[in-house]
């Protein structure tokens, strides 16, 4: 175990109960029947219940969730509450405001014999959310960012280092450093993952093949999914598209595509994804395929600060057009953020009706996003899709950490608490109250990915999947790395910890970076605009 600083239970064939851990209000989940707090409790006043509107209510617990709420170290303005979580073969089996000092006693002498057989532990007000669902990656490019290092580290450069970097694919290489990332996210308390895979004929014959027996072999740990990385200009293709959404079929994938997404989206220079007057009937290719198929669908869409890239508005268009039933995610969004008032409200309006989650990636956004090419200026745009004003709208709205020490971000861990802790100080997500934002990296992605009603919640008779933290609040949670964090899998305390750099040096080092200097000669920049 990683940490002293809470033991776990020395066996787990006894119930164990987490006292006084600190969770989001808006993360729990208690039988409706039995709601007795709602719509009130989670104020900035602690003494004033009515401010803030929790859509979730603690069973039987009203007066102890208000007591709470009014004490100095629970209930705080940014709704988290002090509870107390009993675990039992794996499954939550109940969860309850936690009790004073005078009522802890008088429930210590009215135990009855199983309660007396629980295993009482002491989170001391840490902070405790359910494990994570990481919903856009692209572990596949994962670790290749020295190998193949972006030089200017713009979007264009990301694009010419990337395709230089796959000569080095194969399955061995591929599979190590995809299970690195997978070892990394565990161990930070992850439980789902989609990633983005390169699926061109040459890798996509690696990629998937590699996902599936990874997929497999994590199975009931992390939960993997899979969507094809297309550029939209590849569906001009008829036989070749029919092969992708076969592929993509067979693995059980979604279905992908990169739309007005590079530097010049929304632009004649963009002949790849923008594709002039073809957007629109390639779109109409790509629903009619995803119909086709039964395939949901992930794009990659408007990654750029240009006014004129609008493609979150054209995919909605075709979504409804198409009369598409199906599951659909856009991902980056930037452009959102250049739009006149009234085209951003057309542009979400257009989201909403057409049943679009938005996933932002704010690090990997402001790591790309308006970057000097010869690094003279400093950026002046953030980088992100207009966070608040699309869950002002009730537009379902995730956190995700996309590309990892690759050509697209020199840096990450696939660290969801750290997505989550950088987003909120890039999108201001904190005042006045970080109120639903922790489902962005939890039960919002978990919903859009079909994973079940429990997943990304702390659920009553859901599986004991949570993560505990040592940072109380979040002005703790957020100071520190939290490294020391304890992650708890159906009831497990597992011992997981971030595998090794080094680890990865032998698969990297037997391709030795030499290899790449005739590839960067020979590099044909026409060919290839932009993925992501
Ligand atoms: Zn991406």
């Amino acid at each position: 175990m990683s940490a002293a600083w809470i033991n776990p239970p020395e066996s787990l064939s006894s119930p164990y109960t987490i006292k006084n851990a600190r969770v989001p209000l808006v993360l729990l989940s208690i039988a409706e029947d039995n709601a007795s707090i709602r719509n009130g409790g989670i104020g900035g006043d602690a003494d004033d219940s009515s401010k803030g509107t929790p859509e979730v209510a603690l069973t039987n617990s009203s007066s102890k969730i208000d007591r709470a709420l009014s004490s100095p170290y629970s209930g705080d303005r940014d709704g988290l509450v002090l509870v107390d979580i009993t675990v039992k073969d794996g499954i939550i089996t109940q969860i309850k405001a936690s009790s004073s000092a005078e009522e802890e006693e008088e429930e210590e002498e009215g135990r009855n014999e199983q309660q007396l057989g629980t295993i009482f532990l002491d989170a001391k007000k840490g902070v405790c959310m359910p494990t994570f669902c990481d919903i856009h990656t692209h572990v596949d490019k994962s670790h290749t960012c020295e190998r193949s290092r972006n030089e200017s580290g713009s979007l264009a450069g990301a694009d010419k280092s990337c395709q230089i970097d796959e000569i080095h694919w194969t399955e061995e290489e591929l599979t190590a450093r995809m299970e690195f990332s997978l070892k990394t996210a565990y161990a930070h308390g992850t439980s789902a993952i989609r990633t983005h895979l390169m699926s061109g004929p040459t890798q996509g014959a690696l990629t998937w093949p590699v996902f599936m027996k990874l997929r497999e072999k994590w199975k009931g740990r992390i939960e993997l999914q899979g969507v094809s990385l297309s550029i939209l200009s590849f569906f001009k293709d008829e036989h070749a598209s029919r092969n992708l959404a076969r592929t993509v079929k067979a693995h059980k994938g979604i279905l992908g595509a990169a739309v007005s997404c590079s530097d010049y989206g929304g632009t004649d220079l963009d002949p790849f994804t923008t594709c002039g007057d073809e957007l629109h009937t390639l779109l109409d290719k790509v629903f009619q395929l995803a119909i086709e198929f039964e395939l949901d669908l992930d794009f990659h869409v408007d990654e750029n600060g240009n006014e004129e890239s609008k493609g979150l508005l054209h995919i909605s268009d075709a979504a409804i057009r198409n009369n598409y039933k199906g599951q659909i995610v856009c991902g980056h969004c930037c452009s959102l953020a250049a739009q006149t008032p009234e085209n951003l409200e057309i542009m979400l309006q257009a989201a909403k009706r057409a049943n679009i989650t938005i996933v932002s990636l704010p690090l990997v956004n402001q790591w790309l996003q308006n970057r000097c090419e010869v690094g003279e200026k400093t950026p002046r745009r953030r980088g992100i899709p207009l966070l608040k004003e699309i869950a002002a709208r009730n537009i379902p709205v995730c956190l995700a950490s996309d590309n990892i020490r690759d050509q697209f971000y020199g840096y990450g861990d696939l660290d969801m608490l750290e997505v989550f802790r950088l987003s909120v100080f890039i999108a201001h997500l904190d005042r006045p109250s970080l109120g639903d934002w922790p489902k962005a990296v939890t039960s919002t992605p978990a919903h859009a990915m079909g994973l079940g009603e429990t997943h990304g919640l702390l659920k009553e008779g859901g599986p004991a999947n949570f993560v505990l933290f040592r940072g109380r609040q979040y002005s703790e949670l957020f100071s520190r790395s939290q490294h020391d964090r304890l992650v708890v899998r159906n009831g497990k305390w597992i011992a997981a910890t971030v595998p090794d750099y080094d680890e990865l040096d032998p698969i990297l080092a037997h391709h030795a970076l030499s290899k790449t200097q005739p590839l960067i000669e020979n590099y044909n920049k026409e060919n290839r605009k932009t993925t992501v």
